[in-house]
């Protein structure tokens, strides 16, 4: 029987109670057989809290001890479900990121995994244990402990996956399926029987908290086909696969936009050309390394340029502006308050059309456009953060409202009606 490789998100082991179910289900995957590996977040909130706690504490956070703050949220977790396992009868083992060889760069707070040496997790399964893992977590070669992102034990849960030949990533989260957007913001979202990881990847990397983007191109450069459902009501759930999906029939043709999502948490850096040679060069890239760069454009000539970057929550984006400012203020110009929507659907970056129906939908509703850009399955469009989630109500009302499930093949397209 091949591994089988589980992941339990946050609000799936929020409580006590909540623990022990999960654990039931962990056990029904061993009595079926399977070498059992779980991988687990922070218990609801507890990462949340534990940056507040942070931030209380003193301003000018080291990132280091951030890290080794963070990831005890994960082990208590680890060690709390392994409890679990182990009170229904199962031999369940909890382990550390550093025991489970999960080797990272040093990268504080957005780490990424660069090997997984997984032969005491192999040792453990062979002697017939549940292994929990703690996910987040991640150590570097000098024994520095590192942590992956936020919702980063989804990219743990691929890794070991990956290393581990398992059968596929199952990821349990608090929604049934991926949606062709958020379903908390979107009541009439559509469940996605599937999506191919570059569409998937696209959605993940544009706000779509459901999976993290770096989880699912290591998905696919790894051949491991993911599966999205919920940890508690039984459904198929959406299944990502790392290449097109068995031919089942011929589908003249899939739905133009598989879904819309939207980021709140954007700033844009403008950079003088004066800033653009010289080792202050260095310096302001150095400064971004650990956010997402989510579009960058420089001009040729000696021109200026301009960063749109995201994923501030793990410095204070408050705290990251001044310091910005305080280094590099003549040099550069930031723009905060920013966020981005966008639309994300195969081959969708290299349709003109679509790109003018989404333009004249933002035009229309008097959004002020900031920048938009194209990426492979994806058109984005920045834009004031308070306008998102209306402009993803609105693009998702247009592209995908009332057209039915989106694995179906959607009626003709008319992005006015
Ligand atoms: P977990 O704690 O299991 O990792 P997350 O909170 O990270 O769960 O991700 C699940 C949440 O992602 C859902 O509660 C939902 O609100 C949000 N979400 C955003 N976009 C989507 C989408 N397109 N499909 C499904 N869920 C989405
Ligand atoms: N606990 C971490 C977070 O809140 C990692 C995760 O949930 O995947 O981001
Ligand atoms: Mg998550």
């Amino acid at each position: 029987m091949r591994v089988v490789v589980q992941k339990y998100g946050g609000s799936s082991v929020s409580t006590a109670e909540k623990m022990r179910a999960v654990a039931a289900k962990v056990v029904e995957a061993v009595r079926r057989g399977h070498p059992v590996v779980v991988v687990v977040s922070a218990m609801g909130d507890s990462t949340d809290n534990l940056l507040e706690l942070a931030r209380e504490v003193g301003p000018g956070l080291s990132a280091r001890e951030l890290d080794m703050l963070l990831a005890t949220g994960e082990t208590v977790s680890a060690a709390l479900l392994s409890l679990a396992v182990q009170s229904l009868g199962e031999k369940a083992v909890a382990l550390s990121a550093t025991q489970c060889g999960i080797i990272t760069n040093g990268v504080h707070s957005n780490a990424r995994i660069l090997e997984v040496r997984p032969g005491r997790i192999k040792r453990e399964l062979a002697g017939g244990a549940v292994v929990v893992v703690p996910g987040f977590q991640g150590v570097t070669e000098q024994q520095e402990i590192t942590t992956l992102g936020r919702g980063g034990s989804d990219t743990s849960a691929v890794a070991l996956a990956a290393a581990l030949g398992a059968e596929g990533c199952e990821i349990y989260t608090d929604v049934e399926a991926v949606y062709s957007a958020d379903p908390r913001l979107v009541p009439d979202a559509v469940a996605l029987a599937e999506l191919c990881a570059g569409e998937m990847q696209e959605l993940a990397w544009h706000g779509a908290q459901v999976l993290k983007a770096e989880a699912v191109e290591f998905a696919s450069t790894n051949g491991v086909a993911i599966l999205v459902r919920s940890a508690f009501a039984d459904g198929p759930g959406t299944v990502v696969s790392p290449a097109p999906a068995e031919p089942d029939g011929f589908r003249p043709r899939r739905p133009e936009v598989a879904g819309v999502t939207g980021r709140k948490d954007v700033v844009r850096l403008g950079l003088r050309a004066s800033a653009l040679s010289g080792p202050q060069r260095d310096e302001i890239f150095a400064a971004v390394s650990k956010y997402d760069l989510i579009f960058g454009g420089l001009a040729g000539d000696g021109g200026d340029g301009e960063l749109f970057i995201s994923n501030l929550e793990a410095a204070d984006p408050e705290i990251f502006s001044a310091e910005f400012a305080a280094r590099f203020g003549g040099a550069v110009e930031l723009t905060e308050g920013l966020g981005a929507v966008s639309l994300v659907g195969f081959g969708l970056g290299s349709r003109p059309a679509a790109l003018l129906d989404a333009l004249r939908v933002l035009e229309e509703e008097r959004v002020p456009l900031v920048k938009s850009f194209t990426g492979r399955e994806s058109l984005t469009f920045v834009i004031p953060r308070p306008l998102v989630d209306g402009s993803v109500r609105r693009l998702h009302r247009v592209f995908i409202g009332g057209r039915g499930p989106a694995s179906q093949p959607d009626a003709p397209f008319n992005p006015g009606n």
